[in-house]
């Protein structure tokens, strides 16, 4: 390439850094990519690693994002091992800690976050485990063995994941959530019931209003004394799921806006028309929700690789559109979320009869009439139009969004 050629410089290769690269290349970019991450992996998929990869049902070829050849084919060139560690924006270069600097015309964060530490004595004992990367969860799955007692601290979506490949392991499992509930942060109560009732049906020790207050390692690293207010719990392996720090001090330290991560717009720009940010490390305006949101989830990452792309490349760039959504998988149900539940003032259930046993219901989350999330469990059939009734806000009537005799189809199909 030619020394006019610009070149894209894209931070972490994850996710969001992955996707960027190849969005980059369907758009017809012509300009050179270079794709860096500390990590030694191909840009692979988190989201098996509490869930398949764990139970070991997957392998690591499967995690990939593409094969290592598909990168070459696109002309991207991946540096594995490698960690920024600083942005001169006056010079348009990074440098990293091999001693290398790069120049770029635009640059990507894509940066994701780190594990939050459990800030209690104990917190880093051998036999404690935090799940962010491969490394993590081939740690955790060699823990994992029949009979082996598991403690989760934190009923989050991550925790109650491992909690479920756990007992798949044939581990028992005691899941401690410091708030009044499971999924506290992330879900409205009925959601929270369910997934508390489910978990505890298939023999999950779930116990919430429990803050952890210290881990104990006795003398031969086996064991750990989960010492909670004054309860106190042995355990062979703790799991700690309680959240993520986003990864914002290179951009911080290059004087970009930070606040609860990486500020852009809702074209992923940060303040620097030359650098934009994407996935979990960026705080992006979302215009149908009229405010900014930092999300942890593929189909965001996924979004806001497009969007960047869309920016880099240059033309008619595209903003942040869709309705947020994820997915989490836990024993026999699979939920499926899109849209932001807060403020709304109705919610309309929809449920179908069990199939082989599993639950098969929606959840339509309504304010002033219009539909603005809903969560679906085992109910993928019909998700993509749930996705369509909370993109459009749709004002429905609620005794028909809860008819499951009535297709979601013939109501969006009414709206025209
Ligand atoms: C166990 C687990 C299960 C999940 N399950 C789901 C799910 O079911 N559904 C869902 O939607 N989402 C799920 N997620 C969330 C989803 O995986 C993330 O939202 C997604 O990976 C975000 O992509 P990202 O590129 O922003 O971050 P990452 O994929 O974390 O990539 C960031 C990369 O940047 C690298 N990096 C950081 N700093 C530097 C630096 N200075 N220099 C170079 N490289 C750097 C990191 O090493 C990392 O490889 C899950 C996540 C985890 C951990």
């Amino acid at each position: 390439m030619s020394e006019a050629t610009p070149t894209t410089l894209i931070l972490g290769a994850g996710q969001a850094g992955g996707e960027t690269a190849l969005a980059l290349r369907q758009l017809g970019y012509t300009g050179r990519i270079v794709l860096a991450g500390s990590e030694t992996h191909l840009p692979y998929r988190r989201p098996p690693l509490s869930k398949a990869f764990l139970a070991g049902q997957a392998d690591e070829a499967s995690l990939l994002i593409r094969p290592a050849d598909g990168w070459e084919k696109a002309e991207i060139e991946v540096r594995l091992g490698v960690t920024a560690t600083a942005i001169d924006r006056a010079a348009h270069t990074v440098s990293f800690d091999d001693g290398q600097t790069v120049h770029y015309d635009h640059l990507v964060l894509a940066l994701g976050g780190r594990v939050r530490p459990l800030p209690i004595p104990g917190g880093d004992a051998p036999n404690v485990y935090y799940l962010r990367n491969i490394a993590d969860a081939q740690r955790l799955r060699d823990a994992l063995a029949p009979g082996k007692r598991v403690v989760v601290v934190g009923g989050g979506y991550i925790g109650l994941e491992v909690a479920a490949s756990a007992v798949k392991a044939g581990a028992s499992v005691t899941v401690l959530e410091a708030a009044p509930r499971l999924l506290a942060r992330v879900a409205e109560a009925d959601l929270a019931g369910f997934f508390a009732t489910l978990h505890r049906e298939n023999g999950v020790d779930v116990q919430v209003g429990v803050g952890v207050t210290a881990l104990e390692q006795d003398a031969d690293a086996k064991v750990v004394a989960v010492m909670a207010g004054d309860k106190r719990l042995e355990a062979d392996v703790v799991v700690v799921g309680i959240g993520l720090i986003p990864n914002t001090e290179l951009a911080q330290a290059a004087g970009l806006a930070v606040d609860n991560g990486i500020v852009v717009d809702e074209f992923a720009r940060t303040s620097d028309p030359a650098i934009l940010a994407v996935g979990d490390c960026a705080h992006h305006a979302h215009p149908a929700l009229g405010r900014r949101i930092r999300l942890e989830s593929v189909p965001s990452a996924s979004e806001m690789a497009k969007v960047a792309a869309s920016v880099v490349h240059g033309d008619a760039p595209k903003a942040v559109a869709t309705a947020p959504w994820f997915w989490s998988d836990q024993f026999n149900a699979k939920l499926q979320m899109v849209g932001m539940t807060d403020g709304h003032d109705a919610v309309v259930e929809r449920r179908l009869p069990d199939a082989q046993g599993a639950a098969v219901f929606m959840l339509f989350y309504l304010r002033n009439g219009a539909v603005v999330a809903a969560a679906s469990i085992n109910r993928a059939q019909e998700f993509m139009a749930a996705r369509e009734l909370v993109g459009r806000r749709a004002i429905v009537d609620p005794a028909r969004l809860a008819d499951a005799a009535t297709p979601l189809k013939t109501l969006l199909a009414e709206l025209g």
